[in-house]
């Protein structure tokens, strides 16, 4: 089937499902932190890469990478309309999320890497607060 959307606004609508997934995500893990009094946190903290969360005296990047975008063999994440367009892009993050890891861990920066299922208000229980400190 053809795809309802031409290219440049299924990238706009795309944008938007990420960036409000992500959101979501980012609000629970914040939550998470505050729960368990884990501190030295920030958000937009300017380094490579972007990290949603970095704790700049550990020198720990946290990414919550969305099960979609980045490939994640979980449920729900491959989308048959379009596979190979979708495959391609996932390719891309993937090799993206892989070289930014190598550049700050070159400069000493711990990175560790969620899976946004694993923050769903179901399994954010099993995460470990020992991971942020
Ligand atoms: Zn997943």
């Amino acid at each position: 089937m053809a795809d309802v959307f031409d290219k440049e606004r299924r990238s706009f609508v795309m944008r938007r499902v990420k960036s409000e997934k992500n959101r979501s995500t980012e609000l629970r893990l914040i939550k998470f932190f505050k729960d368990n009094g884990v501190t030295g946190w920030r958000r937009h903290y300017k380094l490579y890469g972007k990290p949603d969360f970095a704790f700049p005296k550990a020198k720990l990047a946290v990414f919550v990478d969305g099960c979609f975008w980045h490939g994640h063999d979980c449920r729900n994440t491959k989308p048959k309309d379009n596979a190979d367009y979708w495959s391609e892009k996932r390719l891309k993050n993937q090799r993206r999320d892989e070289e930014v890891t190598a550049v700050l861990q070159n400069g000493g920066w711990r990175v560790l890497r969620i899976w946004e299922c694993s923050l769903s208000a179901k399994k954010i229980g099993a995460l470990s607060v020992d991971a942020f400190v």
